[in-house]
């Protein structure tokens, strides 16, 4: 084989791989060809573009509580209405992967954190299966946190890009529930989470300016502050008081620290 069938060879399969991914996902998305150059232009390459990239992951859990029937909804386009995601972590710790890391799952639905307001476009989905109700399972936290260390090296999404469904949706979602371990995933790294021992913040300091730059929307701020309780401190009262002050300060230390 010449040089240049081998290449054409390669993006065949690659182009049968990303098809089959497409189909298997249920997803709509056109898959990526082999390149499209027009016959009456020279091809000269700019390296200036950029190919979709995930800048930050999303945490689910399915609700579903049962790993076969959320498969079977995240994979087929059904009547539940046509949503997929990344990954699909099971009870048992087996993970699947619905969508490629290259392709814009849909998993986020309305959402904002930060400046970023189409979450589909620049995150990873993965979903976690529970029902909202019952702790998470070891084996599922453990493969969790492998699956995060895998798309954070592979995919070069900073380790403290993690976040929750709820966190990106207030008001509108809840997932994954008060029961998510994100002290477990602190503890390996990924997330942002605040230093161990608290200390007060300092007079005048202004909690809601802190929550919006750690990433939340408070435009209601009624529904950003019980976001921020889920994930922080495993409620969902919607007021804050001087420990939230105290976390907040942390984090907001954490990011305007110079980077290392
Ligand atoms: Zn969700």
């Amino acid at each position: 084989m010449t040089p240049r069938h081998a290449i054409v060879a390669r993006r065949t399969v690659r182009a049968a791989v990303v098809l089959a991914m497409a189909t298997l996902a249920g997803c709509a998305s056109a898959p990526r060809v082999a390149p499209q150059r027009s016959p009456i232009a020279h091809w000269t390459p700019s390296p200036n573009y950029n190919a979709r990239k995930a800048q930050i992951i999303v945490l689910h859990h399915t609700s579903i509580g049962k790993a076969t029937e959320a498969l079977r909804v995240l994979s087929t386009r059904n009547s539940e209405g046509q949503v997929s995601a990344h990954y699909l972590v099971e009870s048992d710790g087996r993970i699947d992967q619905l969508v490629d890391d290259g392709d814009r799952a849909w998993h986020a639905g309305a959402s904002r954190w930060g400046d970023m307001t189409d979450l589909n476009s620049s995150s990873i989905g993965i979903e976690i299966d529970n029902d909202g109700e019952s702790p998470f399972t070891d084996a599922q936290i453990q493969a969790l946190i492998r699956l995060l260390a895998d798309l954070t090296s592979r995919l070069g999404i900073p380790r403290q890009a993690v976040v929750g469904h709820g966190d990106i949706a207030p008001g509108r979602k809840t997932d994954p529930s008060a029961q998510f371990p994100w002290a477990t995933l602190a503890r390996y790294g990924f997330g942002l989470w605040p230093d161990a021992v608290l200390v007060p913040a300092p007079p005048g300091f202004d909690s809601l300016a802190a929550l919006r730059l750690v990433g939340y929307d408070v435009s209601t701020p009624r529904t950003a502050i019980a976001a921020f309780h889920r994930h922080y401190r495993a409620m969902e009262t919607d007021t804050l008081d001087a420990t939230d002050a105290a976390i907040l300060y942390s984090l907001q230390r954490k990011l305007m620290a110079p980077r290392q």
